[in-house]
């Protein structure tokens, strides 16, 4: 047994994960395995696949643990035998871990030591035993298509007593005589749902919406290990809803119903423009305004209040869904300009949203209203305090 240097002192562990149940996501996978596990089914070469942080790895160490424990429940490791300590020991670190039964090499460390690929094919020969032996090779693209072609020769004839589990973030890059020969296991990004319980799980500190689930869920793109970072942080930090907000790329939507109600009143509103260009960055802008009108158009279309109330709703009294796909269409346009310039399209939304109707307009907008539902004003609301003419410098925006 070659003893590899130790490249990496341990690793950060955020979330425990010690049995499979741990595991938030990707079930039907996690029992497939499980089930391997217990019949003691699972074919000797396997390949588990998916993104960055999607649990490959915690599933190896788990299949390792459990393949080598002396005293397994119900398929699993128990945890606290003599192997499954100095396993734990081995497989916390990063790079390189050795136990007695369980060998993790991370390609990406040594795909240019030539000399330690070679350590590794050697040890295929001299592990005949009774012993079960675990070898992991997590990163296995990162090798050269040579270097793959010679685990490959090693692999074909594996002794019986020994596993070897591949993981790779890049499938197409493992060459396929490899791919054909083992049995491979997919691992996904998380529903939303499956994120709010990870989510739910590492909060210790903060109080969450039903919207911060979904911003987490947006910014982390559902991967178990940035969902765990994102709200470590936020729980460690406690950080106030103002700082989670800005760290999520959140804009309240009071920002946006303060803009549309002052956009009557020219100063004011290219204050709230600067005000929002001071505090957002651009994407982040863009982004959540899309949303917003999204929103309104679920409320005004749909009779959807779950974002917006109705009364917030009678604040926007010049939007209509008309509007708003013209507005959407030149968030889309300026978002494939390099250089954007925000204060022209939101110089370009004031004139959309409050450009002075003609005199007809006004009139078939009116029996338009009285037929179809298209503003909530009709429903028995009070009237909205800002009219389209209750501006004091309503003039500016021209007569189009
Ligand atoms: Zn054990």
């Amino acid at each position: 047994m070659y003893t590899p240097p130790l490249l990496y002192k341990g690793r950060e562990i955020f979330l425990q994960i010690t049995k499979f149940s741990d595991i938030i996501g990707n079930s039907s996978t996690i029992s497939l395995i499980k089930k391997g596990l217990e019949k003691k089914t699972l074919p000797h070469f396997i390949l588990l696949e998916g993104l960055y942080g999607t649990g490959k790895s915690s599933v190896a160490e788990l299949i390792a643990m459990a393949l080598t424990c002396q005293n397994t429940i119900s398929g699993e490791a128990c945890g606290h035998c003599d192997i499954c300590l100095a396993n734990k020991k081995a497989l916390g670190k990063s790079g390189l871990g050795v136990s007695s039964c369980v060998e993790k090499v991370n390609m990406a460390v040594v795909a240019k030591e030539r000399n330690m690929i070679e350590q590794i094919r050697s040890t295929f020969y001299v592990l005949h035993s009774d012993q079960i032996y675990i070898k992991i090779f997590e990163e296995f693209h990162s090798l050269l298509e040579a270097d793959q072609q010679l685990i490959l020769e090693e692999t074909a004839r594996i002794p019986e007593n020994v596993y070897v589990i591949l993981t790779t973030t890049n499938l197409s890059k493992v060459i396929k005589e490899i791919r054909s020969r083992c049995l491979t296991f997919n691992f996904k990004r998380l529903t939303l749902g499956e994120s709010a319980m990870l989510v739910d799980r590492v909060n210790k500190k903060l109080r969450l919406k039903k919207s911060d689930y979904e911003s987490i869920y947006r910014k982390t793109n559902g991967i178990p290990r940035n969902i765990i970072i994102l709200v470590e942080f936020l729980s460690k930090a406690e950080a106030s809803q103002e700082e989670m907000n800005d760290l999520l790329g959140i804009i309240d939507k009071s920002v946006f119903l303060e803009l549309f109600s002052n956009m009557n009143h020219f100063s004011l509103y290219m204050e709230d423009v600067a005000r929002m260009e001071s505090s957002y960055s651009d994407t982040t802008i863009l982004n959540q305004l899309k949303e917003f009108l999204v929103q309104v158009t679920f409320a005004i279309e749909g009779d959807i209040y779950t974002f917006l109330s109705k009364k917030e709703i009678s604040i926007l009294n010049t939007v209509t869904i008309k509007k708003i796909y013209d507005a959407l269409k030149l968030i889309e346009q300026i978002k494939e300009i390099e250089k954007v310039d925000l204060d022209i399209l939101f110089l370009k939304l004031r004139r959309l949203f409050c450009n002075p109707m003609t005199v007809q307009e006004q009139k078939t907008s009116a029996s338009l209203a009285k037929n179809i539902k298209f503003n909530v004003r009709q429903e028995g609301e009070k009237p909205p305090k800002l009219t389209r003419f209750g501006g004091d410098d309503v003039n500016e925006s021209g007569n189009g």
